[in-house]
This record gives structure tokens, C-alpha cells and sequence, in this order.
């Protein structure tokens, strides 16, 4: 009787602590910041979870710092001021991101092109005062929109821009960059189960702690009603990444001008999408693929995304009709009660 009562003793603590912390283990920790020109929300489990989720912060931090060109400083503001002059060198990641945004520039024959910066700049679409361009200003810069005027040297770890007023502008692949690492660190963190929204680009690691995917919903591009979304994706282990005309744009006689340009106009893209959303397993992929995927429209778009392993896409054209490519004609969950929005399953 007594050595029952004295394993009690022991046992009752111990299951205790045990339900104790297997409850805190489920209580996500939430962090939300302003970094990159978004907000950044992160969600992540476990027990480093705070730790892990500033460092995140941090490490998306450096990489603005490293890429932008909003701002003063920075190797891609360096190679920028260099065009038509000289060699720059910069960080193997800096390197590494310009040699893949021009693989996606080959990929999507140059309807992503990294090289747009001269034309973001003069519409100023991410500025205070956004205006529309006449045509001659457009094509006094579309010759300097050209990704194979990029000349990388391997050995080195630099880059030259061949013509004066070339502008590199990472601003479509970049966030995709930043959501890879917060992935690589969560997990350096033993992090099993975390989400993170740079700005319409959500990555997600693992399932939810419960075991279940996470429901990603995609932005009605409308926000029509009381309807803010159009739909949905169950993922695991993924990044939904979504383009869209409505996330930075300017209004003037009934037009709309965002901040997606057709390489080959020098205008915001006018394909007939006004969303993409790619779910792809590499965030950086996804990224490009959703900006070059808007820019080719509906057709050209989903050729693009159907001959790649793995990805799958969401279109949503202007007429609000919604399309996926045929892997995911299974996980999509249409939101019926978003008004005027069809899906043409
Ligand atoms: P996203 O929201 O990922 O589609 O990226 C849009 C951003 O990418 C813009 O704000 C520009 O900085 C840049 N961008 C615009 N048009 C293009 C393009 N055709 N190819 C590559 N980057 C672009
Ligand atoms: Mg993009």
C-alpha cells in the first residue's frame, strides 16, 4: 500500500508535467513585423520558437539590407551604380539569386526580368508620387530591360552590368529568398511545425502540430464584399506565393496601374490575370514563377507552370474566373460565397 501510494507520488507529477508541456508545445508563438515594404507575420511552435523567430527577423533584415534598391547601401545598389562601368563583386547568396533570376528570365523568355528597374523606377508605383508614363519615356528605357546584358563571373563572385542606366531590381524574387531562409532557420532550431506571410508569400514548415495541413487561403484580388478570400490550399512543407495587380497600384481615369511590368511593353502587364498563386516547394521558385506567370497570362502561364516538377498554380483572370493546373484540382477548396468569382474546375 505504501509503495503504491509513493509510485503515486512520483507518477502523478510526472504525467503532469508531461500533459504540461505537451500543451505548450501546441501554443504557437506569433511574431509580426514591418520589413521588405510588408508586414511579416510568423507563427512558429516549439520550444525555441521565440529565439528562432527574431532570428528570422533578423536574417531577413540583412538580406534588404544586401538586395534592395529602395534604399541607400547594398550590393545590388552597388551593381546598379557600376552598370556600364565595371565588375562588382558580392556575397555568394547576393550571387547565387541573380544567377537564378536569370535562369527564371530564360525560363519564362524573359517575361521575368530582373533588369526591369529603370521602368519600376519611372512609374514609381512603390513611391509616393506613382505617374503615368508617356511612350517615349517608355521606349527611351526598354532597351536597357535585357537580363542577358548581366554578365556573371563564376571565379570571381561578381557581376556586370553592360549598359550605364541599367537597374537590377530583385523586388520579384527576393521575399521568395527571405521565406527559403526563415524556413532553413526554423528548422536549425529543431523547429518542426512553423508559417510565415512576407507580404502574400507564405511558406509553411511541416504540418500543424495537431498533424493536419495548414489551410492557406488566397486573396480575393477584389476584396469584394464581405468576401476576403477566394479560396483555399491545404499544404505541408510548401510556399504559396501569390502575384497580384491589387497588392501595389495606382487608380486614374478607371485605369488601373500596378506594379508588375511586361518586360516587352515597359507597361503594367496586361495578360487578363489579375492574380497567380504558385505552390511550389522552394519559396524563391515560387516567387519568380508567380511574377512571370501574371506577365504571360492565363495560357502561356499554366504552360509554363505544367512543365515544371512539383508546382502547381492558381489563376484568377479579370472576367473573375478561377483556373488550376490539373495537380490541383483536388486540394483547392472554392469559396462559393466570393461574389462574382467562378471556378472553372
Ligand atoms: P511580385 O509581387 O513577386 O510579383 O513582384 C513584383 C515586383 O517585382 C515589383 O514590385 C518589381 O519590383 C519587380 N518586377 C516588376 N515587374 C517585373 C518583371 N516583369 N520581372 C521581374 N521583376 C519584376
Ligand atoms: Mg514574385
Amino acid at each position: 500500500m505504501k509503495k503504491r501510494n509513493s509510485l503515486l507520488v512520483i507518477m502523478v507529477p510526472v504525467l503532469l508535467a508531461i500533459a504540461y508541456f505537451a500543451g505548450k508545445s501546441q501554443m504557437p508563438l506569433e511574431k509580426e513585423h514591418f520589413r521588405m515594404g510588408t508586414v511579416i507575420n510568423q507563427l512558429a511552435y516549439g520550444r525555441h520558437a521565440k529565439k528562432a523567430m527574431n532570428e528570422v527577423a533578423k536574417r531577413i533584415y540583412e538580406i534588404e539590407s544586401l538586395m534592395t534598391i529602395n534604399a541607400p547601401g547594398g550590393e545590388i545598389n552597388i551593381l546598379n551604380d557600376a552598370a556600364g562601368k565595371e565588375a562588382v563583386r558580392l556575397s555568394p547568396e547576393t550571387f547565387k539569386l541573380l544567377e537564378k533570376s536569370i535562369n527564371f528570365s530564360e525560363l519564362s523568355r524573359g517575361a521575368f526580368d530582373v533588369t526591369i528597374g529603370p521602368l519600376v523606377r519611372e512609374w514609381g508605383i512603390h513611391t509616393e508620387n506613382p505617374r503615368i508614363l508617356e511612350e517615349n519615356s517608355i521606349s527611351k528605357l526598354l532597351p536597357l530591360v535585357n537580363y542577358r546584358d548581366i554578365h556573371l563571373f563564376k571565379e570571381q563572385l561578381s557581376a556586370k552590368l553592360e549598359k550605364s542606366g541599367q537597374v537590377v531590381d530583385l523586388g520579384g524574387i527576393a521575399k521568395g529568398y527571405a521565406g527559403d531562409e526563415a524556413i532553413r532557420i526554423y528548422k536549425s532550431h529543431g523547429i518542426s511545425s512553423a508559417y510565415i506571410n512576407i507580404g502574400g508569400n507564405v511558406v509553411v514548415l511541416g504540418n500543424k502540430p495537431n498533424g493536419e495541413p495548414w489551410r492557406i487561403a488566397i486573396t480575393n484580388p477584389r476584396m469584394m464584399g464581405q468576401e476576403r478570400y477566394i479560396g483555399a490550399v491545404d499544404v505541408k512543407d510548401n510556399a504559396v506565393v501569390t502575384s497580384g495587380d491589387y497588392e501595389r497600384y495606382f487608380e486614374k481615369d478607371g485605369i488601373r496601374y500596378h506594379h508588375i511590368i511586361d518586360p516587352k511593353t515597359g507597361e503594367p502587364a496586361d495578360s487578363g490575370l489579375i492574380s497567380v498563386t504558385i505552390i511550389a516547394k522552394s519559396s524563391t521558385d515560387a516567387d519568380a514563377l508567380s511574377t512571370a506567370a501574371f506577365v504571360l497570362g492565363l495560357d502561356k502561364g499554366k504552360q509554363l507552370i505544367e512543365i515544371m516538377a512539383n508546382v502547381e498554380a492558381i489563376f484568377v483572370t479579370k472576367d473573375k474566373e478561377i483556373y488550376t493546373t490539373d495537380g490541383l484540382k483536388n486540394n483547392f477548396i472554392f469559396n462559393t460565397d466570393a461574389e462574382g468569382f467562378k471556378y472553372i474546375n
